[in-house]
């Protein structure tokens, strides 16, 4: 990931979530994410590259990547795919919240 891209943008991890919630699946989850970010951060530096961490309270899965509207039914974990109520483009909920999150992450550093 590091050698083939200048710019690697992620969500920052949620401490507070991690803090409150116990379940095993959760934890070992988000310990994999934590590494996967230490190791994005220090190796992105070490090559010269941008490793941005996007706030993880940022709607990146509400977001249609398309036209910008806010749809908050995609609150609901659930939702694997929808359309944009306002532009009826027809999104994958990861695919959508990830072209959200570089074009966030490529916005803090323009
Ligand atoms: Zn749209």
């Amino acid at each position: 990931m590091i050698s083939e891209n200048q710019v690697i943008v992620s969500e920052d991890l949620q401490i507070k979530n991690m803090e409150k919630n116990h379940q095993l699946a959760k934890a070992i989850s988000d310990v994999s994410w934590y590494e996967l970010t230490r190791q994005l951060g220090y190796k992105a530096e070490w090559n010269g590259r941008q490793y941005i961490k996007i706030d993880a309270c940022y709607a990146s899965s509400q977001i249609c990547a398309t036209c910008g509207y806010q749809n908050t039914d995609i609150k609901d974990l659930s939702v694997r795919e929808w359309i944009c109520p306002k532009c009826r483009a027809k999104h994958d909920r990861d695919i959508n919240a990830a072209k959200n999150i570089l074009a966030e992450g490529l916005r803090q550093i323009a």
